[in-house]
């Protein structure tokens, strides 16, 4: 009976140190469930941050996407606007040959236009000296007969010419002569030129 109550509080005192040994453990198990825990609480918190940064990552990418396709259109309309500039340039210079062209032609024009103008000056002057200075002459063939006493011509009645009028007569009445400018010699002239040479 003694042997059995010592076996009996032998077994009990394993068990006791079991027991210890089991709690022992079963804390030891608690603190590295709740590390764990703790890890995984704060993994899962990194976890969000890092989702939460990538999110805003990938809407900043998107609105630099949308800036660099709105930067591009600009850089294209900026060339198209660049390549009609050039073209613009092109017909400016064009249009300055052109106008250069004109005015030297405008130039010219003027300059032959002055030049006419002198020359029908001259011709002017010279057929106004001229008219001055010879008369008209009536056509030998056009007369038929004296310009003063209206006697048909013959062969015995020939023409003259007056050097002042210039209408044609018969020897009879363009017997007289006097001294025009610009000849040398006194030259034949009608009646009527005589007397109005001498009143003046
Ligand atoms: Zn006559
Ligand atoms: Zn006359």
């Amino acid at each position: 009976m003694g042997s059995t109550i010592h076996q009996l509080d032998e077994k009990l005192q394993e068990d006791k140190s079991a027991r210890k040994n089991l709690e022992e453990s079963s804390r030891c198990l608690g603190q590295k469930t709740a590390a764990a825990e703790s890890r995984a609480v704060s993994a899962e918190s990194d976890l969000r941050i890092e989702r939460e940064w990538r999110i805003s990552l990938q809407e900043s990418m998107m609105r630099d996407r949308d800036k660099i396709s709105i930067l591009t259109q600009e850089v294209e309309s900026l060339k198209s606007i660049g390549q009609k500039y050039l073209a613009l340039q092109e017909e400016q210079h064009r249009l300055k040959i052109q106008y250069n062209e004109a005015q030297k032609t405008l130039e010219e024009v003027g300059a032959t236009l002055s030049e006419n103008k002198l020359q029908l000056a001259e011709m002017l002057e010279r057929e106004a000296r001229t008219s001055d200075e010879t008369p008209n002459w009536t056509s030998d063939k056009d007369a038929i007969a004296c310009a003063a006493c209206a006697k048909e011509f013959t062969i015995a009645r020939r023409k003259h010419h007056c050097r002042r009028c210039g209408n044609i007569f018969c020897g009879a009445c363009s017997e007289k002569t006097v001294a025009l400018a610009g000849n040398t010699k006194p030259v034949r002239v009608c009646d009527t030129c005589f007397t109005e040479v001498r009143l003046t």
